[in-house]
């Protein structure tokens, strides 16, 4: 028996990181520890527990079994107000499990769910929040952007004193511009649509995107699931600005360096240079 050590890929974003775990039908999560968030929690990683907000894309195994445990351990931990954004149409029966999760062990582990649909927005924390928005999965199913919000002074203003912006303020002007700075888009499991449209994914300075399928006569098997084949790839990424792209949810059919290969004839050189594997053993740390 091979015995394969569990360890996070981790990737430095500046003044944020990402560290995950995923592979097809087996385990996708990623957390986001300064802006705390996670992503989809898979089997709930010791390093998920501290983060306060899970963002649940659908409902499968391999993305939502850890769930009932992020709380139960949060709660023997003490770790209070752990909240997770789920698809509104699992909203209930995530409430069952959390029930029928409580007959289980002997009592419910606090926990908060807050349902949302395409479009919806959650406050993560001042001048932070998540984004949900629909994807092509199963019914439901969304991704999350995370998206900075900060406000600016509006430039025709810079000459006025405080006191005067403070007056304008009173009299109900608006004195300051919003300003959406998209940090992370995670689009979960998705066949292909048209996300470079929507300016929190396009512009985001990370995209995880999964790429389930990368041989020829897997194509098949990603249609049927609504995942994502290395051909559909280029047009996906047409427009998109990311400074990074990550790409996530490889079946294990095809290893990384395999399907690294196939992913160098499959792009334009100005978006592969972009592009990386988030389980690239150059993402695993030394011990
Ligand atoms: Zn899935």
């Amino acid at each position: 028996m091979k015995i394969r050590p569990y360890k996070l890929s981790q990737l430095a974003m500046g003044d944020f990181m990402l560290a995950g775990y995923s592979v097809a039908g087996e385990e996708s999560v990623v957390v986001a520890p300064e802006l705390d968030v996670v992503f989809d929690i898979g089997r709930c990683p010791r390093e998920a527990l501290a983060v306060n907000h899970l963002l649940l894309t659908h409902g499968h195994a391999d993305h939502v079994a850890g769930l009932p445990y992020y709380f139960a351990q949060r709660d023997f931990q003490g770790i209070a107000n752990g909240t997770a954004l789920v698809p509104a149409r699992l909203d209930r029966p995530l409430r069952e499990l959390m029930s029928a999760w409580g007959r289980v062990e002997g009592h419910v582990p606090p926990h908060t769910f807050v349902p949302l649909r395409d479009g919806d927005e959650h406050a993560i924390r001042r001048g932070l929040l998540a984004r949900a928005f629909k994807t092509r999965h199963c019914a439901g199913s969304l991704g999350y952007a995370l998206v900075e919000v900060r406000r600016k002074l509006k430039p025709e203003l810079a000459d006025r004193t405080g006191p005067q912006l403070v007056e304008l303020k009173k009299q109900g002007v608006e004195i300051e511009n919003r300003i959406e700075v998209p940090l992370v888009a995670y689009l979960g499991d998705t066949a292909a649509s048209n996300y470079a449209d929507l300016p929190h994914v396009r512009d985001a300075r990370a995209l995880l995107v999964e790429c389930t399928f990368f041989e020829p006569d897997h194509l098949d098997r990603a249609r049927a699931g609504r995942h994502l084949h290395v051909v559909d790839l280029p047009a996906m990424l047409e427009g998109m600005n990311n400074e990074r792209i990550i790409i996530i949810h490889v079946t294990r059919r095809t290893g990384v360096s395999a399907a690294r290969k196939i992913l160098r004839k499959a792009l334009a050189a100005d978006t592969l240079e972009r592009v990386t594997f988030l389980m690239s053993s150059r993402h695993v740390g030394p011990e």
